[in-house]
């Protein structure tokens, strides 16, 4: 079926309303703040900065809180300091927030005790609970959608600008973990350390801006063509379009059909683009995305995000990067070490061992050390609460401890503890390339006199 995972609306008189009306509503983001990105995603491809995307599988209405936005802020701020700490290049902020509320799914429909009913498709379709009635897809959830999304940016732009995000700050950023434990005491470490090298800059009458504020970006799978069409507006300073509802869009494993829908309408947008590519996608396969997507090679329009899982990365990836590289393309490598990792326990449930997480993301620099390519950055599905939905990590949660506090909508995701452990995880393979990069790139180099 083309397009792939769309839902079906019985009433497409009330869909069209919707529509319109999106089509009339103030854009999420800027033009400008996307070619911004687009900038830095350049700078990555390089091997100047590395990326840090991540937030929920599925953002739900009733998770729009201001603690909950908060938790996942400071959860993602914290991964970035550990990360630019050990990469001394600039970490890319991408939240997979304000916009990340449609999900493909495998099976169309969900059957419990013997009663069948469409699937749950993310809150920007239908309900998650499994009656008949809130499993029916609703056009008006388009606009709340946008709403949603409207609430969470302000709130972020409001928290990131206004002093929430100062470097002086860091050490508070995990001040009320429920479960304080090893990884807690090494942020806080490394925390120190900074703020006495903050201090040591401040003293020598360096107090710049940077320290106060970081930039932030939003992303989201465009999944949902109605609502990624009417939200794409042509900017007025280039007559380009863009895809306003969010500064990076992605196109999911499920609807990477190179003669596709969503192929087609990305093609024609001006935002920064990433493409999942799961285990079997062939070099020839990424080439032909690429061309189609990117046809000017332009720098930082295009992200491959690649999730493998843990057992295929180390031998499905490198023949894609080898044949990419010899095309003279030059794309961001992202690794997502989650939707290639996902099981089910033997009590159904489904979840991700942080130990597969974190081998997938050493076996992307691995294979990227082995290719001689930068590896760009990474992408998690995390919340910055201490919910139990992924075992393993520092705590050892075991299968008999997911049913505590497993809150996910979709996909199971680290909790903030595990989060930062991956973090570190990545600090430590970045020091190590940054110890042994003989041209490196970060911007303050040593001189002699
Ligand atoms: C996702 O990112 O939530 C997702 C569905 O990923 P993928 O398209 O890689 O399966
Ligand atoms: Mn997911």
């Amino acid at each position: 079926m083309n397009p792939a995972q769309q839902p079906v609306y019985e009433d497409q008189t009330e869909l069209a309303d919707v529509v319109a009306q999106l089509r009339t509503r103030p854009p999420l983001v800027f033009a400008g703040e996307c070619d911004d990105l687009r900038t830095q995603l350049a700078a990555v491809a390089r091997g100047e900065a590395f990326v840090l995307q991540g937030g929920d599988c599925a953002e739900t209405f009733s998770g729009v809180t201001a603690s909950n936005i908060q938790n996942k802020l400071r959860t993602l701020l914290s991964m970035a300091v550990v990360m630019t700490y050990a990469a001394q290049v600039p970490i890319v902020k991408i939240g997979r927030i304000a916009g990340q509320y449609a999900k493909p799914r495998s099976k169309d429909t969900e059957t419990r005790d013997g009663v069948t009913l469409p699937a749950y498709r993310g809150d920007a379709v239908n309900g998650f609970d499994f009656t008949p009635e809130s499993r029916r897809n609703n056009p008006r959830r388009l606009l709340e959608t946008y709403n949603a999304s409207s609430a969470t940016m302000n709130l972020a732009r409001a928290l990131l600008t206004g002093g929430f995000a100062d470097l002086r700050t860091a050490h508070s950023w995990n001040a009320d973990f429920v479960r304080s434990g090893p990884v807690n005491e090494r942020y806080l470490q490394l925390v120190q350390e900074i703020e006495r090298a903050l201090a040591f800059m401040v003293s020598c009458g360096m107090d710049d801006e940077a320290m106060h504020t970081v930039d932030f970006f939003s992303s989201h799978e465009a999944l949902l063509l109605d609502y990624e069409h009417a939200m794409t507006r042509i900017d007025s300073r280039t007559r380009t379009p863009y895809d306003v509802s969010g500064h990076f869009i992605w196109i999911g494993e499920r609807t990477r059909q190179i003669d596709g829908a969503h192929v087609e309408f990305l093609r024609h947008l001006r935002n920064p683009i990433g493409i999942k590519l799961g285990p079997t996608t062939t070099a020839k396969d990424a080439l032909a995305l690429a061309d189609k997507i990117d046809p000017d090679r332009e720098p930082g329009r295009l992200t491959f995000i690649t999730r493998m899982g843990a057992g295929k990365i180390r031998t499905n990836l490198p023949p894609v990067i080898d044949e990419v590289m010899a095309s003279g393309r030059l794309p961001v490598w992202v690794c997502d070490p989650m939707h290639g990792n996902t099981f089910t326990t033997e009590g159904g449930v489904k979840t991700r061992a942080f130990s597969d997480v974190a081998d997938e993301v050493q076996g992307f620099f691995d294979v990227h050390d082995k290719c001689g390519t930068w590896p760009g950055g990474v992408h998690v599905e995390l919340t910055g609460d201490d919910v139990t939905e992924c075992v393993g990590g520092v705590g050892e949660l075991g299968e008999g401890d997911l049913d505590q506090r497993y809150e996910t909508a979709c996909d199971p995701r680290l909790n903030r503890n595990q989060s930062l452990e991956l973090a570190f995880t990545v600090a430590e393979r970045l020091t190590d390339g940054r110890i042994r990069r003989s041209n490196p790139v970060q911007a303050f180099v040593p001189a002699s006199f």
